[in-house]
């Protein structure tokens, strides 16, 4: 028997993503899209906006839903860009426009200075008020140009840890392995697991 999840986001590249991920995390899992009502991301952390958006898609579909939130984090920036990741530039929301100011932003600042991490918020929201969060977080740093054409948003300049090339220089297949997305469903696919077994 299969458990019907909601996945809250328009975005189809992420609903394939999440599919690979969870389908060996949690057998009989079927992840569907939500293209229901997007509400205000308010909060003021990941996980705050990771449960505003389960909990919208919950409320509008009547089944179990889950969302992410996530961006970049950059130590010498006090966590910056964090939740603001993807309107790091101003409105138009440009991955380029993105990643030009951060580089900008660290300048000539030496490789220690430049410490980053991925990081991702999942949650999960039940209709009747259960919810779960967990947090996942992808190590690495800032590099001095970008790298790569694989990826999105801030790939090409995230060198992570351990490695010599860039997220953007990843395969689709090694970026799903290491990911902040992979480390936080991961922490969270016990509570989802939770509804299969019902
Ligand atoms: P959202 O969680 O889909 O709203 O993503 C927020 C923003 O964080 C994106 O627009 C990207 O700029 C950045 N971001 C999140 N995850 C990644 C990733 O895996 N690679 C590159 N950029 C990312």
């Amino acid at each position: 028997m299969s458990t019907r999840v909601v996945l809250a986001s328009h975005n189809t590249h992420k609903l394939e993503e999440l599919r690979r991920v969870l389908a060996p995390l949690v057998p009989g899992i079927e992840l569907i899209g939500y293209d229901g009502p997007e509400p205000v991301e308010s909060g003021v952390t990941f996980e705050e906006n990771a449960l505003i958006k389960a909990r919208a898609a919950a409320l509008h579909s009547g089944l179990p839903a889950i969302a992410d939130d996530s961006g970049i984090s950059v130590g010498v920036l006090g966590g910056s860009p964090g939740i603001f990741s993807a309107r790091w530039a101003g409105p138009a929301r440009s991955d380029t426009a993105n990643v030009d100011l951060l580089l900008w932003q660290l300048g000539d600042l030496a490789v220690e200075h430049r410490r980053a991490e991925f990081v991702c918020a999942a949650a999960l929201a039940i209709p009747g008020g259960t919810e779960s969060v967990a947090r996942g977080e992808w190590p690495g740093s800032i590099l001095r140009e970008p790298a790569g054409a694989g990826g999105f948003g801030y790939d090409p300049v995230f060198l992570p840890e351990g490695e010599t090339r860039s997220a953007a220089e990843l395969s689709p297949e090694e970026k799903d392995a290491a990911s902040h997305r992979r480390r936080a469903f991961t922490a969270l696919a016990p509570a989802i697991q939770k509804l299969t077994t019902k």
